[in-house]
């Protein structure tokens, strides 16, 4: 197993509820390091940009405001084998169908407030980490 880096973020349902913690401890516990983090809020343009690939998706829009709509909080995070192991922690899109113990299944509201986004893959990892991170900011 490689030592990778992939990108997260704490999502506005879960900021708004003070959860910023508790799903940081989540990770945390999963063996995932916190190497770069930064509390934004998303203009259109950026969450437009982050979410193109849904871009042809009925949900798109409600996807951009909901992103807008608060503070989000976005995150480095480094581990072995972090891209798959964070995924598994995060647990399934919608909370509905998320194993017990996944920060989905104990905090996500909805399956479009669903308190965390995490990389699909390395080549989306590196893709998201540029769009918020210079390499001088996450400090492993
Ligand atoms: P994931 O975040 O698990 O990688 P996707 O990449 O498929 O899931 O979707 C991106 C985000 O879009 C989801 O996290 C969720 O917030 C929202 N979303 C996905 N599917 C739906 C849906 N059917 N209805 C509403 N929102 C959705
Ligand atoms: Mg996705």
């Amino acid at each position: 197993m490689a030592m990778e880096r992939t990108f997260s973020i704490i999502k506005p349902d879960a900021t708004r509820r003070n959860l910023t913690g508790a799903v940081t401890k989540k990770l945390e516990d999963a063996g995932l390091s916190v190497v770069a983090s930064r509390r934004v809020k998303l203009t259109e343009a950026q969450a437009k940009k982050f979410y193109e690939v849904h871009a042809e998706r009925p949900f798109y829009n409600d996807l951009v405001s909901f992103m807008t709509s608060g503070p989000v909080v976005v995150q480095v995070l480094e581990g072995e084998n972090a891209i798959a192991k964070n995924r598994e922690v995060m647990g399934a899109t919608n909370p509905a169908d998320a194993d017990a113990g996944t920060i989905r299944a104990e905090f996500a509201e909805s399956i479009d407030a669903n308190s965390v986004h995490g990389s699909d893959s390395a080549e989306n990892a590196q893709i998201e980490i540029a769009q918020f991170f210079t390499e001088d900011e996450i400090v492993g």
